[in-house]
């Protein structure tokens, strides 16, 4: 069994009401879990989570979000809009660029947004569109490899993320030159680590940086910002995170670096606020077996992406089956014309029949945002279970509609 899922019955109950495939999230734990975070930093008096919103750009999503406490992170001028329809403004958002076309500071700028600059090069773009704010986040990058113990957790030196610190402090004292006050700074080395120290670790080298580059700039420091990258157990056997053994880690460091307070900390999550919180729901449309036992169901990589993109595992149950022995092997595989359109590869299982219900975990984060139109299959619903149980359609599915809405075809065609 996955660490954490919904009764089989849940499922069913939802694909009685919505066709398959469709992503399914849980409102109950999405809250619980922003709650877990903000009680792990309740230590600190100006802590906030800014939820990833790629990680799952849903309004829904984002409103329990805001309603959490939380801002959102955001990476574009799409992602921007979708804040400020959801009721977010201000230091309520976090704006982190990278390559960007210059207008979408000027939008950030426009909302109040923290800004998180990605190149020193960036402070100029920032002053000639929208203007440099009283406060600046800067996002850095240590280089060569990053490692927790004698583990590699990340590559740096091979990210084309945040700059070196030599070019921090440039940037600072050109930002100084045009009004900046305060400054934040950013850095995120490790993706999906279930390193519980990774974020008292990364606290520590920020808090340090910035006591220096302040030291030698003047400039106020305002927060760091540990970002993204704390995991979730994708694995069945994988124990999850002790999200308050990481804050009582973060305070800590925190004591020992800072003890007069003053620097606020903020965070980014993305998969670890989400990811087990969400679920691809699809029925079993065929089986074939050939060199191998095949089940294809009516989800494919469209849908998510992960396994295709990254050779990521993603858990699969099968309703009404969790008391058989995975005495089957299977390739569960969807309909692309692409061989990497698998959700699990030889994996054991119990034996499956054609209308099945299979039920792949921890999609809440990644999953359907990644969704693409490959071979001109459509994105599927987002349905969220309600505290109460209901169930609330929170996005419908794509039609060939949409498919064809932004190409110049017969008006007349029947689509
Ligand atoms: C992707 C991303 C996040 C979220 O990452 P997770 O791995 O989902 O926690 C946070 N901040 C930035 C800048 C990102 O690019």
């Amino acid at each position: 069994m996955p660490n954490f899922t919904l009764a089989d019955s849940v499922f069913e109950a939802a694909a009685s009401r919505f066709p398959t495939p469709f992503h399914l999230y849980d409102e109950a734990s999405i809250r619980q879990r922003a709650r877990a975070l903000n009680q792990a930093f309740s230590w600190c008096s100006d802590f906030r989570e800014y939820f990833a919103v790629k990680a799952l750009p849903n309004p829904a999503i984002l409103r329990i979000m805001g309603e959490e406490g939380c801002g959102l992170d955001c990476s574009s001028s799409t992602e921007l809009t979708l804040a400020e329809i959801c009721g977010f403004s201000g230091e309520r958002i976090m704006f982190s660029a990278n390559a960007m076309p210059p207008e979408e500071y000027d939008q950030a700028s426009a909302l109040g947004a923290i800004i998180n600059l990605d190149d020193a090069s960036d402070v100029d773009l920032l002053a000639s569109h929208g203007g440099v704010p009283e406060c600046v986040c800067l996002r850095y990058n240590p280089g060569g490899d990053f490692s927790i113990g004698n583990t590699i957790m990340g590559n740096p030196g091979e990210a084309k993320y945040g700059m070196p610190a030599d070019q921090l402090e440039a940037a600072l004292g050109r930002l100084q030159g045009l009004g900046a006050k305060r400054f934040g700074l950013h850095a995120f080395l490790s993706s999906n680590t279930m390193a519980e120290t990774y974020y008292p670790q990364l606290a520590g080298i920020l808090l340090r940086l910035g006591k220096d580059l302040a030291e030698k700039t003047g400039l106020g420091f305002a927060f760091i910002n540990l970002s993204g990258g704390v995991g979730i157990p994708y694995r069945p056997e994988e124990a999850p995170i002790d999200i308050s053994r990481v804050g009582e880690g973060v305070r800590k460091v925190y004591q020992e670096i800072c003890p007069e307070g003053g620097v606020a900390i903020k965070s980014e999550l993305g998969r670890w606020m989400t990811g087990p919180c969400g679920w691809l729901v699809t029925r079993v449309v065929h089986e074939k077996k050939t060199h191998r036992d095949y089940i294809g169901v009516d989800a494919c990589a469209v849908h998510l992406m992960r396994p295709a993109m990254y050779g990521a595992y993603h858990h699969i149950t099968v309703c009404d089956k969790g008391d058989l022995p995975g005495d089957h092997v299977y390739d569960v595989t969807g309909c692309l014309c692409e061989n990497n359109d698998k959700f699990a590869i030889q994996r054991p299982l119990p034996e499956i029949e054609i209308g099945d219900l299979l039920v792949i975990h921890d999609t809440g984060a990644h999953g359907f945002a990644m969704g693409y139109n490959y071979n001109g299959r459509l994105r599927s619903a987002e349905v969220l279970r309600r505290e109460d149980g209901d169930f609330q359609l929170i996005r419908r599915a794509e039609t060939p509609k949409d498919y064809f809405a932004t190409l110049d075809i017969d008006p007349g065609m029947k689509i």
